[in-house]
């Protein structure tokens, strides 16, 4: 039986997805071998990166002139991939939201100068600063924001003014969550394990002026998103599980009718569990709401001890990976696209139950 789960990542796929895989496993369309097994130069490889490539171009609307790269690391690697490839001045302004922000911001360091031109963290990363008119040196070579923070349940709801430079954002759990307007970005990139795909893939899709040869002394051959673009992503052997299985949920993106109708879906998803926490007088979301994250959903009932029976009542009664973030401490519900309406509302159930019997 399989659970309702609410892991940040590696999190939920579809299941129609995994069913496909299921049977492709031994035999991949008849030609005796499974995607594991074959040769990322074969025809058939090809032709699974080629469509999937295809498939996301279509979904997000990503003009000609940026490319899609499918690249190993996970999110953490493009954290020096960015300023190794983009730090020509050696200067960058990073806007700090949570943890996955710091992490990229002390990655520049190594770099070059990385300023912290905003932060929340005077408020435990709860709310989005205002980035209407931030001190962005003239000569920063880009700004960095994490546009939605995996572990503090925030989003971007406004992208910062980013006084003409370039903005680079680690999407990786809102990935394909609603449309984008790629065009107001030079870089976007996400670790495909929260909203996408199997871990140890990442994609980015970088506008090509920002792909030369002129990074920084020292980057490594495969950092050089120059050597990914001239290879099609196929300098070395990628990670070809994960970009098929990515490939499968595109076509089941497409299937659910695009970005705008797993919008419409993840805000009905969303509203179901804080019109549930606004309500409530056992439980609270810690997020300023203007700022919330329509992914992850962090709350509290203010008891430790509370939090901690909670997640292991849910937990046996099917309602798995609840627990908050080690930095945080209480919940924490992810409601990626693969999680069913369903499961947000028998959660709902479930800790409005709880309510009654501890409030
Ligand atoms: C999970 C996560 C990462 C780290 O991803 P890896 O692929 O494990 O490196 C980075 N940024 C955000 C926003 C994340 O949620």
């Amino acid at each position: 039986m399989r659970v309702y789960n609410f892991s940040a990542g590696p999190a939920v796929l579809p299941e129609e997805v995994l069913k496909e895989a299921a049977d492709d496993m031994l035999d991949y369309k008849g030609c005796g071998m499974s995607v594991m097994e074959m040769s990322h130069r074969s025809k058939m490889f090809d032709d699974i990166i080629k469509t999937a490539e295809k498939d996301i171009r279509e979904l997000m609307n990503i003009p000609d002139n940026y490319k899609v790269l499918f690249l190993q690391g996970g999110a953490s690697q493009q954290f020096a991939a960015v300023p190794m490839n983009l730090m020509k001045n050696k200067k960058a302004a990073y806007i700090i939201t949570g943890q996955w922000a710091k992490k990229a911001f002390q990655e520049a360091k190594l770099y070059g100068e990385a300023i912290d031109v905003a932060s929340s963290a005077d408020k435990t990363f709860s709310y989005i600063p205002d980035c209407s008119d931030l001190a962005i040196p003239d000569d920063a070579d880009y700004v960095y924001i994490c546009e939605n923070n995996t572990i503090y349940g925030t989003k971007y709801h406004t992208l910062p003014n980013t006084k003409g430079h370039i903005l680079v954002a680690d999407v990786s759990s809102c990935f394909l969550s609603e449309p984008v307007d790629v065009t107001k970005y030079g870089v976007i990139y996400g670790g495909v394990q929260k909203n996408v795909g199997p871990a140890g893939l990442v994609i980015s899709i970088i506008r090509e002026d920002l792909i030369t040869d002129d990074v920084l002394p020292g980057t490594p051959t495969m950092l050089k998103w120059k050597t990914q673009s001239d290879n099609d992503s196929l300098y070395n052997t990628p990670n070809c599980w994960s970009i098929y299985i990515c490939g499968l949920v595109f076509k089941w993106l497409k299937k659910m009718g695009g970005l705008e109708a797993m919008k419409a879906l993840n805000e009905k998803k969303a509203k179901i569990l804080y019109d549930f926490l606004d309500q409530s007088k056992l439980f609270k979301g810690t997020v300023r709401p203007e700022d919330r994250s329509m992914m992850n959903v962090p709350f509290v009932t203010g008891n430790e001890e509370l939090d901690a029976k909670f997640v292991k009542e849910s937990k046996a009664a099917g309602f798995e990976n609840l627990k908050g973030h080690r930095t945080v401490g209480g919940m924490r519900a992810s409601i990626y696209n693969a999680m069913p309406i369903e499961g947000v509302e028998k959660l709902v159930d479930f800790m409005s139950e709880f309510e009654k019997n501890n409030g």
